[in-house]
């Protein structure tokens, strides 16, 4: 067992449990997935014998491997965070608990049409940029967007989800989230969850009201290149 990898853990743990109360808010109601894309499947298996159950993935293909390998390992989430392509829909739905970037019509129909087991939860990707070519719908679109979603019989509509801007202070970025958040749950009220903080700002995601961090490298270590 990898003890840096433990004492990192540990140390993030200790980080989100001091923001939450910072926030007044409960740390046991916020879900700290852990990002392991690009590396080995075997550091899943280190992080769920450190009682990691909520595992994250942004491509698909690796997704669909490590979720081969490691499908013994019980009561592990699979939370899918990364562009998702129609044409992949089947192969996402079938190894994802959880996929936290619906941003448009097509791709909640593939996945809506991909089904042969319980809903799926989906979290609507919200882009907090001025750059309409990065993944999520535009804060205005949100709605719609909610609405439509939530027609799809097997589909749940469960919130929303955020990468904060590199070019922006997060907390401003995060209220602009929270504000999508808010016309979710006017469609879907019960569509609670806001995913958002990743290893450089989840501090601020957590006083934002985040339900769901992302957190990667602060856990992992630095990702090995990209192949
Ligand atoms: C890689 C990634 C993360 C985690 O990033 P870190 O900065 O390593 O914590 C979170 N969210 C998404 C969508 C990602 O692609």
């Amino acid at each position: 067992m990898d003890t840096a990898l433990a004492d990192r853990l540990a140390a993030v743990d200790a980080r989100i449990v001091e923001a939450a109360r910072d926030a007044g808010r409960d740390p046991s109601e916020i879900v700290r997935i852990v990002v392991t894309k690009f590396h080995a499947a075997s550091v899943i298996t280190d992080l769920y014998a450190l009682g990691v159950r909520d595992v994250g993935e942004n491509r698909q293909q690796e997704l669909s491997a490590k979720h081969r390998e490691l499908h013994g390992l019980d009561g592990l989430r699979w939370h899918f965070i990364g562009q998702a392509q129609t044409n992949k829909a089947r192969a996402v739905r079938a190894a994802s608990d959880v996929v936290h970037s619906v941003d448009r019509t097509r791709i909640a129909d593939a996945l809506d049409a991909a089904a042969d087991g319980p809903a799926l939860d989906v979290l609507l990707q919200i882009n907090l940029t001025d750059d309409p070519g990065r993944g999520g719908v535009a804060p205005r679109e949100v709605e719609a967007l909610a609405a439509h979603v939530h027609t799809l019989a097997t589909l749940r509509v469960r919130g929303v989800m955020a990468v904060a801007p590199l070019d922006e202070e997060p907390a401003r970025a995060f209220a602009r989230l929270r504000a999508c958040a808010d016309d979710v749950r006017r469609v879907v009220p019960d569509a609670t969850w806001i995913s958002a903080g990743m290893t450089g700002d989840f501090p601020e995601a957590i006083a934002m009201g985040a339900t769901h961090l992302r957190i990667g490298s602060a856990i992992t270590g630095p990702r090995p290149a990209r192949d």
